[in-house]
């Protein structure tokens, strides 16, 4: 009897052991060119991901801009989150096949600020971006997409897609209290100083609109709400997409991505895009409405 009991006191442990102590979630980042500072931008998603002990980061860097892409070719079977933090030459054929059938049976992405864009001509990762700036976008690319009466607006007015006004602090207005990266996030929150993406472009499919933040014409925005964080409907994959985030000189000069707040949002966007859910609590240190916070070391 006592032999019995030991063994179903093990069992027990054993089976609350592999409860506790879950993996941590496969991604791959892939990087390599960017009009922006890749090497900085590459390696502060790495830290934030790590640094939860949620996450296990592969980092992927493309040839330079302008040489033979054709080694630039990722085995996704072993990821359950890949995290775009590219905008530079096209992928090979290879490559975009094996993304496309990544995304479509239902695999996590995270597209990050100028992630969406790139392949303008591409229109499979206009997709799964859902809305895209610059690179000759334009109406051809899609509507004008903003929030406008509570509500998502499309405005097929012509003109060239994306821009933004001069870097600095805003609101984000939360547009989604249910969904499972925004439970007990606050209705607002002061973003560090970043960009503001502004008149972008695309074929608009986006499922859950998750932050908008207003785009002042004093500081050079569009006068509009702008969607900045959400979820894109594409086939099975989970899609966030968020447009903060422009990265600094250097990992310690980097406001935008030091913010609290895109962190929280990168680490439970990125865990609801692998998994479908989200196991973390909102931190004490998370942003209010007035003040900004960060978090120098990523962590
Ligand atoms: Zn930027």
């Amino acid at each position: 009897m006592k032999k019995i009991c030991g063994l179903l006191i093990l069992i027990g442990l054993l089976a609350g052991f592999s409860v506790s102590a879950k993996k941590p979630i496969n991604t791959l980042v892939l990087t390599g060119q960017n009009n922006h500072n890749w090497p900085v931008s590459s390696i502060a998603i790495k830290q934030i991901l790590e640094n939860s002990g949620l996450f296990h980061v592969d980092i992927l860097t493309s040839p330079e801009k302008g040489k033979d892409m054709s080694s630039f070719v990722a085995d996704f079977s072993s990821y359950s989150l890949v995290v775009v933090d590219y905008n530079g030459d096209n992928w090979p054929e290879e490559m975009k096949k094996r993304f496309v059938e990544y995304a479509r049976k239902g695999g996590g992405i995270v597209i990050y600020h100028a992630a969406d864009n790139p392949f303008p001509d591409w229109d499979e990762y206009s997709r799964i971006c859902a809305l895209g700036g610059w690179e000759g976008r334009n109406e051809k690319s899609g509507p004008y997409v903003y929030w406008k009466d509570g509500a998502l607006f499309k405005d097929m007015t012509s003109g060239a897609g994306g821009s933004h006004g001069k870097q600095h602090e805003y609101v984000l207005n939360n547009r989604n209290t249910k969904h499972p990266v925004m439970k007990g996030l606050p209705a607002q929150w002061l973003h560090a100083k970043d960009e503001l993406y502004d008149r972008m472009r695309g074929p608009g499919n986006i499922k859950d609109m998750l932050y908008t933040a207003y785009s002042d014409k004093e500081t050079g925005g569009s006068g509009r709400e702008e969607p900045l964080i959400f979820t894109v409907d594409y086939h099975k994959a989970r899609i966030f997409h968020t447009m903060l985030g422009h990265a600094g000189q250097t990992l310690e000069d980097n406001p935008s991505m030091q913010c609290v707040g895109f962190q929280v949002l990168l680490l439970r966007g990125a865990e609801w895009a692998a998994t479908g859910k989200v196991t973390q609590k909102v931190p004490k240190d998370f942003p209010t409405k007035d003040s900004v916070k960060m978090r120098l070391e990523y962590k």
